[in-house]
């Protein structure tokens, strides 16, 4: 069977640090930075190459900072969630 490989590309300048992405991400990939962005806010950056491309760090983003590809082995990286400004109720389908 394919197999899923996620990953993601977090905007460092966007992210304000409030490590929610950090809390919802269940393969441990994230941390927060060691240095900080030009507005002073350590910022998360992915320390594991373990990303499935869940979505889940992009959908609990509150600045929408967060784009997660996903790429099923021999084929193309596939865009699969980029997220921002949501002002209302939305519903995300992931997956065939
Ligand atoms: S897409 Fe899922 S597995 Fe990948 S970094 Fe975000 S929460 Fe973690
Ligand atoms: S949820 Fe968004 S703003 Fe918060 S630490 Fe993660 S990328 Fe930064």
């Amino acid at each position: 069977m394919a197999k899923a490989k996620g990953d993601i590309i977090i905007n460092i300048e966007k992210c304000k640090g409030c490590e929610l992405c950090i809390e919802a991400c269940p393969e441990d990939t994230l941390e927060l930075s060691k240095k900080v962005n030009q507005k002073g806010y350590l910022y998360a950056v992915k320390v594991e190459d373990t990303c499935t491309g869940c979505t889940n760090c992009a959908l609990v983003c509150p600045d929408g900072s967060i784009t997660v590809y996903r790429k099923i082995v021999g084929k193309k990286k596939e865009l699969i969630t980029k997220i921002t400004n949501v002002t209302s109720d939305m519903t995300l389908k992931v997956g065939k």
